[in-house]
């Protein structure tokens, strides 16, 4: 299985999965050739979905995306810290797994530099095996996307990220800097209505699962407070539809609303300028903002502790990690040209 190349270059990058403990590594399975046109690694994706003791279980699939150098990476690597620990821990318990504040943070590359990191989709080449709630044991996989709309990329290569990473996810993260505003939905409804044209499905199941906009360095917790009930708070007010809106802001709003099941925010408050100005900053946690850890400690068992695991549907069925190899395929296609 090929490893990503994407590792190399200065400061926070220099933290390679094995150098802080970790055997897992991202792995490329869409990449984007030139002239913006998409490819599927297969072998890469077979590779980690068809490992013994993987391939029949049903998968929670985690991707996160938006635009580019807003923390993305830094996030996803804070779940895999998570998961392992819950792995190993006893019991599977996730007390404590913040506790150690001097461990450099790695897993997918993150760094400040101006230089985009991920091209494409990529896949953490360990699944994590949990158990839901209900006792059934899950494949937990994670994504990490290529960052939309920055200057390198056509509209149509971004729509087309985010749109397969939201249908091929049963959670998918919508990071956004500082506020929700008007055109991240316009972009959501262009992503969702690219991929909802190819899940064109007769029945009345929506076609996605989990939607959550994670509003990164909030910084009005005098009006909406951090967390999930202010976030849900906020997106009310974003999502209501009221009869002296103009017409395209209700449809655009209905659109969202019914692609859909569920739909959260949640505000996190800034990390501090250690993380996001210091060049030499390698993810410890002695040098992030006490609040910012508060809400690391909320957040990450909020999507990923076995109350909140969510598997991975299509039409109603569940999609097991073999099974997921065959709809990459499928929407692969669709989109290809
Ligand atoms: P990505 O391109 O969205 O994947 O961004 P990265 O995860 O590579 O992070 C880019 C930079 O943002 C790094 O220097 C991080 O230290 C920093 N960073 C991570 N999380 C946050 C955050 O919540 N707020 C701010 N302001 N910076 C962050
Ligand atoms: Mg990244």
């Amino acid at each position: 299985m090929k490893r990503s190349s994407s590792n190399s270059g200065t400061s926070s990058s220099t933290v390679t999965p094995e150098s802080v403990g970790l055997s897992g590594y991202p792995v490329q399975i869409v990449s984007v050739g030139d002239e913006h046109s998409f490819q599927l690694e297969e072998q890469n994706l077979r590779a980690i979905l068809n490992k013994n003791g993987v391939k029949n279980k049903p998968v929670v699939i985690v991707s996160v995306a938006g635009a580019f150098r807003k923390g993305k990476s830094f996030l996803l690597n804070f779940f895999i810290r998570y998961l392992n620990y819950v792995m190993q821990s006893e019991n599977h318990s996730d007390y404590g797994w913040l506790d150690d504040e001097s461990m450099a943070l790695g897993g997918f590359s993150w760094r400040g530099g101006a230089e985009r990191e991920t091209t494409g989709i990529l896949m953490w080449s360990e699944p994590f095996l949990m158990r839901t709630e209900g006792g059934e044991e899950v494949a937990v996989l994670l994504l990490d996307t290529q960052g939309a709309f920055d200057n390198k990329s056509t509209v149509k290569e971004c729509a087309t990220i985010f749109a397969l990473s939201t249908m091929l996810s049963s959670i998918q993260v919508y990071n956004l800097h500082s506020n929700i505003q008007e055109n991240d939905l316009q972009h959501l409804q262009l992503f969702t209505e690219y991929g909802k044209l190819a899940t064109s499905d007769v029945s009345d199941v929506k076609p996605f699962q989990s939607l959550l906009f994670l509003v990164r360095d909030w910084s009005y917790p005098y009006d909406y407070e951090y967390g999930i009930e202010g976030g849900n708070q906020l997106l009310g007010t974003f999502l209501e539809l009221s009869p002296t809106q103009h017409e395209e802001l209700q449809l655009l709003r209905e659109h969202i609303r019914s692609c859909f099941e569920t739909i959260d925010c949640y505000l996190m408050p800034h990390p501090g300028l250690g993380v996001a100005t210091n060049p030499r900053f390698d993810g410890r946690l002695s040098d992030v903002e006490v609040l910012f850890k508060e809400h690391l400690a909320q957040l990450v068992p909020q999507l990923l502790n076995q109350e909140n695991l969510i598997i991975k549907e299509i039409s109603g069925n569940k999609v097991t990690a073999q099974g997921l190899v065959e709809y990459f395929k499928v929407y692969m296609e669709i989109f290809k040209g």
